[in-house]
């Protein structure tokens, strides 16, 4: 689905509705609305065939006044500067969420990984880091892995800064392969951080998770983790959508008893592709992209890009519908929230949803920091505590004052922030 919406201008919204709600003073809104500092640049690449491409790059730092900068690095063809800005900023208001002590940034290379050879992918990650290096670092910005972009990718561009500086820096990234500085866990870690508040936000409403059936947008990562985790609870998982090589068009993907995840997983490819023929002949319905949003079920979970549920989509959101679970980030627009709690239905919001990603970052980081990895039950548990924690908060908030629980996770992270700021006395 394309929009006219863009990303950073709905962040900026979002935070202007906040703002506005905790009467954060002027100087405060002007400083926390935009990004503290912004790379642009580009990557000349030798292709296999001997031309050199030049792919455009970003790297952009919300905030760091909690901590060294943190955020992925997304491969998509369609990246944008304002999708990066917007991007970074929600990675601001999302550690602040679970409260780690880590601050907002977001990287993208404009190039679809999809059409390019191992080779070319090497050689393009390892120019990201030699154009941008020296404002990297453990204590400066921390990347990690995003939208098509994995672990892979990830030991490549910490090989090429330890190649640069001469020394080992594995808090440099995170997203890095097991036994290679990498936390077991990380993988699974985005969308299994989804269903643990699910789980909770499910127990606080006397809804018993093997009653509940869901839709899910997306089948990359974190999408396929939100749906194994989430069947495994008991829940059943109706439909998911993705893309599809190699015509590139998307489908919906359904089965009136329940996916069955590992078996959709055997037939998907490394960006979250389901193999539309071999679906077929496992008896699944192929419907056209937007089905999933339209499924008769209580709970809805966009897990693939920005702006997808929209005042235009959203009169198809079936009645039944009780919970959309954010797993992606920005996949709401702000002129929706109002329909949205008109029906009364409960939002996970993104930042506060999807952020298992980074907590187990943040656990990668402090493994690779001591250079003593824990074991994977350990990570999880570690993992489910962190993220139960932040959703009560935001729950509580948003019970105590009546408040939307997208509007409560920002007063919650905003105050973290400027309150960060104004001890630095920056602002
Ligand atoms: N890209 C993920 C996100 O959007 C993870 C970021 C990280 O681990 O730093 O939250």
């Amino acid at each position: 689905m394309t929009t006219d919406y863009n990303p950073f201008e709905n962040a900026k919204t979002q935070f202007d509705n906040a703002a506005e709600l905790i009467r954060l003073d002027s100087a405060m809104r002007e400083f926390l609305r935009v990004p503290m500092m912004e790379l642009h640049f580009t990557i000349p690449v030798k292709m296999d065939d001997g031309t050199t491409k030049t792919f455009q790059a970003f790297r952009i730092r919300h905030n760091d006044a909690r901590g060294p900068g943190k955020g992925g690095i997304r491969f998509h063809p369609h990246e944008t500067a304002d999708t990066v800005r917007a991007l970074s900023m929600w990675m601001t208001w999302k550690c602040a969420c679970v409260d780690i002590p880590l601050g907002g940034a977001k990287g993208g290379i404009v190039c679809d990984p999809r059409t390019m050879s191992q080779g070319e992918q090497e050689r393009m990650c390892r120019g990201y880091i030699r154009a941008i290096h020296k404002q990297l670092g453990p204590n400066e910005d921390v990347p990690a892995p995003d939208v098509m972009s994995n672990s892979q990718h990830m030991l490549w561009m910490m090989d090429e800064y330890e190649t640069i500086t001469g020394a080992k820096h594995p808090g440099l990234i995170t997203g890095k392969p097991v036994g290679m500085g990498g936390s077991l866990g990380r993988t699974e870690a985005t969308g299994y951080g989804c269903v643990y508040i699910l789980k909770d936000l499910l127990k606080q409403m006397n809804l018993p998770i093997e009653t509940t059936s869901a839709s899910i947008q997306g089948f990359g990562n974190v999408a396929q983790y939100s749906a194994k985790m989430y069947s495994e609870l008991g829940g059943k998982v109706v439909s998911v959508s993705c893309w599809n090589q190699p015509d590139n068009t998307a489908y919906t993907f359904k089965k009136k008893d329940g996916c069955d995840i590992d078996k959709l997983m055997s037939i998907s490819d490394a960006f979250g592709s389901i193999d539309k023929q071999k679906a077929l002949d496992l008896g699944y319905e192929v419907l056209d992209a937007d089905a999933w949003l339209s499924q008769e079920v209580d709970i809805l979970i966009p897990a693939a890009l920005e702006n997808q549920i929209t005042p235009a989509v959203f009169p198809n959101v079936s009645s039944k519908v009780k919970i959309i679970c954010e797993a992606a980030n920005g996949p709401t627009t702000p002129d929706c929230d109002a329909l949205i709690q008109q029906r009364g239905i409960i939002v996970l919001p993104d930042f506060l949803c999807n952020a298992g990603g980074v907590t187990c970052s943040y656990f990668e980081q402090v493994q690779s920091n001591m250079n003593y990895f824990w074991d994977k039950e350990e990570v999880l548990a570690k993992l489910e505590y962190a993220m139960v924690k932040a959703f009560r908060a935001v729950y509580e908030l948003a019970e105590q004052k009546k408040l939307y629980m997208r509007d409560a996770a920002y007063v919650i992270a905003i105050e973290r922030v400027a309150n960060a700021v104004k001890l630095r006395g920056w602002v």
